[in-house]
């Protein structure tokens, strides 16, 4: 049967929205399977921003990446990286073209929202043992009670010695929890606020619950957790003084659904742009522009300090690139950020039909419909956002639609509702051309949040078509 004159018509001028999964061939579900197999496995070996920094110097060295401090010229095709102080990582591959004719760059962020150590963490309380937390980044509180929760971070000595620290992984630790009240008592906490049912200072993490055998020590508890953390570590109590203790989901990512269509995990924000981002610029091939990748640190706390995005740190890495090409000279800097171009790669917010009434469905993100572009950001008018050009946009629809590689364009969520930022003002700022796009999340924030495979796909197939072709 023919098709009508207005089907015809649809399907020349419609932007026909549709899931992914109705588009793919079987091999190209065997790649998206297999892809997603191998972020759970980073993922679970790169709970934190240190650890994440870990896991990719590993893989980069294989891949005969070098740190820039060690070498003394760069040339194409040259790969470099530079770990600034184990938290934060800028990758490069050097194109054919001079660095002063712009860069392309993709930018993830690698720390999530979590709970901190507090400097002096560790106290008892009838006869129970436990770590005081500061929050870090932002986080539904409630979420945080009853799961069980490992420890991660590292403790430094006063005489410099580093004490890396993981427990609760591995299927022979002990994990921690956060205490919740039972339902039967609950009937105040109940009619609180969701917001202030668990308080913050009220986020304190159980840690032991039996007494040291001696009669004439005051907290029994307490000296005896210190006893078995000096056997272990070496450590006394003024050392968490000097420490980064963090404390994330025990639980490992997993396939999620009866089809396995989806993952879910701990720290997908911002942890699957940035693994997508690193395949990216590990695979991508005869690149014309020099391709940097940014996985920086502090983003959900406002990018600030010297391993968030704000940091100087950055432009010292791009300096030290013109400076070890022997490009230099006064202001190329400059030039360089005014000639490039970025994808900000951060997570969206996908569709969620039990909270469907918070979204506009006409400028939303649906989950398996691919990579989600943001124009801007911003909340209340678009205040404080960064707003991509209309030109950029173009050229970029025109390197995915060459591609096949589906997308969509999307906002957070209704207008008056709320809002969020990443990392892409700081580079605009600069003169960079920015757009935000990522892999768009279902209960962003929480310790177990859910993303598609055919969007953490479509993510990384755009990070490596933009580097090769932007
Ligand atoms: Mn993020
Ligand atoms: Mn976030």
């Amino acid at each position: 049967m023919e098709k009508s004159e207005g089907k015809v018509l649809e399907e020349k001028l419609l932007n026909n929205k549709k899931s992914g999964w109705e588009r793919i061939t079987d091999k190209e579900k065997e790649n998206i399977f297999k892809f997603s197999d191998e972020y759970i496995w980073f993922l679970n070996r790169s709970k934190t921003e240190r650890e994440f920094v870990k896991t990719a110097v590993d893989i980069l060295e294989k891949n005969g990446f070098r740190d820039v401090n060690s070498v003394d010229n760069i040339k194409t095709g040259d790969k470099v990286y530079f770990s600034n102080r184990g938290k934060s990582l800028y990758i490069a591959v050097i194109g054919a073209k001079k660095l002063e004719e712009g860069l392309n760059l993709v930018g993830a962020h690698i720390d999530s929202p979590r709970l901190d150590l507090k400097p002096n963490a560790l106290y008892e309380d009838t006869e129970f043992a436990y770590f005081n937390t500061h929050y870090y980044g932002g986080i539904k509180k409630y979420q945080w009670t009853a799961i069980p929760l490992s420890i991660h971070g590292v403790i430094v000595k006063s005489n410099g010695e580093k004490i890396d620290v993981n427990i609760g992984e591995d299927e022979e630790d002990p994990i921690f929890t956060i205490t919740d009240l039972l339902p039967h008592l609950a009937k105040d906490q109940l009619q609180k606020k969701l917001n202030d049912g668990i308080e913050g200072e009220d986020l304190n993490l159980l840690i032991g619950n039996m007494p040291i055998n001696y009669p004439e020590v005051k907290e029994k508890v307490k000296l005896n957790v210190l006893k078995i953390l000096n056997e272990k570590y070496g450590i006394t109590e003024a050392d968490f003084l000097s420490s980064e203790l963090e404390l994330v989901p025990a639980f490992n990512a997993k396939s999620l659904g009866f089809d396995r269509s989806m993952i879910a995990g701990y720290g997908h924000d911002d942890k699957v742009c940035a693994y997508t981002a690193l395949r990216a610029i590990l695979e991508a091939q005869n690149i014309e522009k020099t391709s940097v990748c940014i996985l920086s640190d502090k983003e959900e706390v406002g990018s600030m300090g010297n391993t968030g995005m704000e940091s100087q740190t950055f432009d010292y890495f791009i300096s030290e690139l013109l400076n070890k090409s022997g490009e230099n000279r006064p202001n190329l800097l400059n030039k360089v950020f005014c000639n490039s171009s970025m994808l900000s790669a951060d997570v969206g917010v996908s569709y969620d039909p039990i909270y469907g009434a918070v979204s506009d469905r006409t400028n939303c993100a649906y989950s398996s419909y691919g990579i989600s572009f943001d124009k801007y950001t911003g909340s209340r008018g678009k205040a404080g956002g960064s707003d991509a050009n209309a030109e950029f946009i173009a050229k970029l629809r025109g390197i995915l639609e060459k591609h096949g590689i589906q997308y969509q364009i999307a906002e957070l969520g209704k207008v008056d509702v709320g809002g969020g930022g990443t990392i892409a003002y700081i580079l605009a700022n600069k003169g960079v051309e920015v757009i935000d796009c990522g892999v768009p999340v279902l209960s962003m924030h929480s310790p177990y949040e859910v993303a598609s495979k055919y969007d953490i796909y479509s993510a990384y197939k755009t990070y490596k078509i933009f580097y090769e072709e932007a």
